[in-house]
């Protein structure tokens, strides 16, 4: 597995649709200060399901939107849309190649796809599960990463380590259940006042 495409469409500086290719290894990415070189690190970990404007240097998640520029209006969404090579089949999908993309508009909502049909976030985050890649994933380590890395505490640490594990989509799971559980919970208690009255 490998990431083999990412286009960026109204994504932070890049109006225009721009698509970079990437070949198996190392790939370096190299521009002056302020040429867009982060913008590109952020819309993988967007379009990998990010849901925190802050992890992505903006204040809400509009700020990933083209804020327009002296040459050119803002623009109502934007849109990353990032190809993986799936030849080895590390990603639990029967598709040589799999397409993730994200869409999100001004006047609000978001869409999601995976190889183009329509999905939700949480379809995309079990599908990178235990891939080592995903938005919160150590896969990503952006600037005054390493020292949040250094200077965790140690509940911090244990995070990093269950992430590396693939602990977390279990932990995911579990939260779920235990949501779901609590409701039927809470309905049973409903059900149990309603026999009450009706005995
Ligand atoms: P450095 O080498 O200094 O870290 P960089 O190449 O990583 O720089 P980025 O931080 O990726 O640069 O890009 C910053 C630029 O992106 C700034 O010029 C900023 O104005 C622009 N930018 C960020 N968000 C938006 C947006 N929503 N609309 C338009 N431009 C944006």
């Amino acid at each position: 597995m490998y990431l083999k495409e990412l286009t960026l469409k109204g994504f932070k500086s890049f109006a225009s649709s721009t698509t970079l290719r990437f070949e198996p290894g190392i790939t370096a990415v190299v521009g002056p200060n302020g040429s867009g070189k982060s913008n590109i690190v952020d819309a993988l970990t967007w379009v990998m399901g990010e849901q925190g404007a802050k992890n992505l240097r903006g204040t809400s998640m509009e700020d990933v939107i083209f804020a327009g520029s002296a040459s050119r209006p803002a623009l109502g969404r934007a849109q990353v849309s990032l190809t993986i090579d799936n030849t080895d089949r590390t990603l639990d999908i029967d598709y040589t190649e799999v397409t993730i993309s994200r869409t999100i508009f001004r006047n609000g909502g978001s869409e999601y796809a995976i190889n183009g049909a329509p999905c939700r976030l949480l379809d995309i985050q079990e599908l990178l599960s235990d891939t080592g890649l995903g938005a919160q994933m150590h896969v990503i380590v952006g600037q005054g990463r390493l020292d949040q890395i250094l200077h965790a505490t140690p509940a911090g640490h244990r995070a990093f380590i269950e992430e590396a594990a693939g602990i977390l989509k279990h932990r995911r799971r579990k939260e779920r259940a235990l949501r779901k559980l609590a409701a039927t919970e809470a309905n049973l208690a409903r059900l149990d006042d309603l026999l009450g009255e009706i005995r």
